[in-house]
């Protein structure tokens, strides 16, 4: 089959692979019909997350048609549609059963790795490094499954795979950057990054009662896409945020802030250069420019919610700030498993199509073309859908 592999930082390559196949009575081999590109791969592109290993397939958004099934699933037939989340959980640990599913105990077959790192592991996630399962990812022809009883969900042929494919990740992701915001009716939230997850976390903190959304970002299409739902937007390059933020909000600071950025974050200001030099170094694994502006901007009380990824280590993270405010934080990868049917019934009413994000469709043969366009942002790019069929 055809697969999209990491082959080292900046180099990625459309391959052919061997097809995957039923290892475990739990398995399930879905024909991947959509799969996209995650800001989070840009992460393995660009080389900051560590234990990617030449020849690795990528992606963690896909959805399809189940091919085969092992014979401990009875929940699927070959035939059956599905979307698959992007957390691999067991549904049986603690965790699963406490609606923790990214920290499924059971998926992460390289738990030690992590363990070393983060003293307990995450879940195991498609495609994304050995020390996150290592296991083969979406952007391919076919996909293996595993604990295909708990993990894909059957959907609808009435919706098409545009409207229901970002239920694997960007719209549970966002909506839970919202939910992890406590927002009570009328609140003003400010978010970080208006790319595919601050598009969904902006619409979502809507739908939870927020007043006003205030969307930051430099890139004029992805701001234009935050004013459509209705949010106001800041320009990072051009406006002062802490002194705008405050003078939106009557001098307190929004009531919460989402850093919808991550890891790689850009920013104009010292600070970037600083942890610029430091990771260079390997003094540092993490840029934080977003994280600190967040935490400075956010009114005392109020609450920091981060779905932007992070893998290691940062350096100055205004702990003061954060104490002194009385600031909550909260963060993680997603449960993904305990939102999808709550938003898949959203969808199901017409009351969001998630399709508005999509401005590249293409083969899956384009992928190393569109890695690229996705991550510098070119050509109006804000999220890619690749046909593997
Ligand atoms: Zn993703
Ligand atoms: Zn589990």
């Amino acid at each position: 089959m055809k697969a999209v592999c990491w082959e080292g930082t900046n180099d990625i390559r459309v391959e052919r692979v061997p097809d995957p196949a039923i290892l475990n009575p739990r398995d399930a081999i879905v024909r991947v019909t959509s799969t996209a590109i995650c800001g989070s791969d840009l992460h393995l592109m660009d080389g900051f997350i560590p234990t990617m290993k030449a020849g690795d397939i990528l992606g963690h958004e896909f959805m399809g048609e189940i091919v085969d099934v092992g014979t401990g699933v009875t929940t699927l037939q070959k035939g059956d549609r599905v979307i698959v989340p992007f957390p691999i959980a067991c549904g049986q640990c603690y965790f699963c059963t406490h609606d923790l599913w990214s920290c499924c105990d059971n998926s992460n077959p390289n738990a030690a790795i992590a363990e070393a790192l983060y003293g307990f592991s995450p879940s195991g996630l498609f495609g994304y490094s050995h020390m996150m399962g290592g296991y083969a990812g979406g952007q391919a022809q076919y996909a293996r499954v595993p604990f295909a009883d708990v993990g894909p969900f059957k959907v609808p042929d009435h919706l098409t795979d545009e409207q229901v494919l970002f239920l694997t990740d960007i719209f549970p992701t966002g909506y839970m950057a919202a939910e992890n915001c406590n927002i009570t009716p009328g609140d003003i939230v400010a978010v970080w990054g208006c790319g595919p997850v601050g598009q969904f976390a902006i619409r979502s903190a809507f739908h939870l009662g927020a007043g006003r959304v205030i969307a930051i970002d430099t890139v004029p299409e992805r701001l234009q896409m935050a004013t459509q739902a209705g949010a106001e937007t800041l320009d990072s390059m051009e406006d002062d945020v802490f002194e705008c933020l405050k003078a939106m909000t009557g001098g307190l600071g929004p009531d919460a802030c989402i850093d919808a950025v991550g890891m790689e974050a850009h920013g104009a200001h010292l600070d970037y250069w600083y942890d610029k030099v430091k990771t260079m170094a390997f003094m540092a694994t993490d840029r934080a420019s977003t994280l600190r502006q967040a935490i400075h901007c956010c009114r005392k009380g109020g609450t920091l919610s981060i779905p932007g990824v992070y893998g290691g280590f940062i350096d100055k993270v205004p702990m003061g700030a954060a104490f002194n405010k009385g600031l909550t934080l909260k963060m993680g990868q997603t449960h993904v498993h305990k939102y999808l049917p709550e938003l898949l019934r959203l969808i199901e009413s017409g009351r969001i199509d998630p399709s508005f994000v999509i401005t590249h469709r293409a083969p899956i043969e384009d992928a190393p073309q569109l890695y690229k366009t996705f991550r510098d942002k070119q050509d109006g790019c804000v999220k890619v859908v690749l046909k593997p069929h």
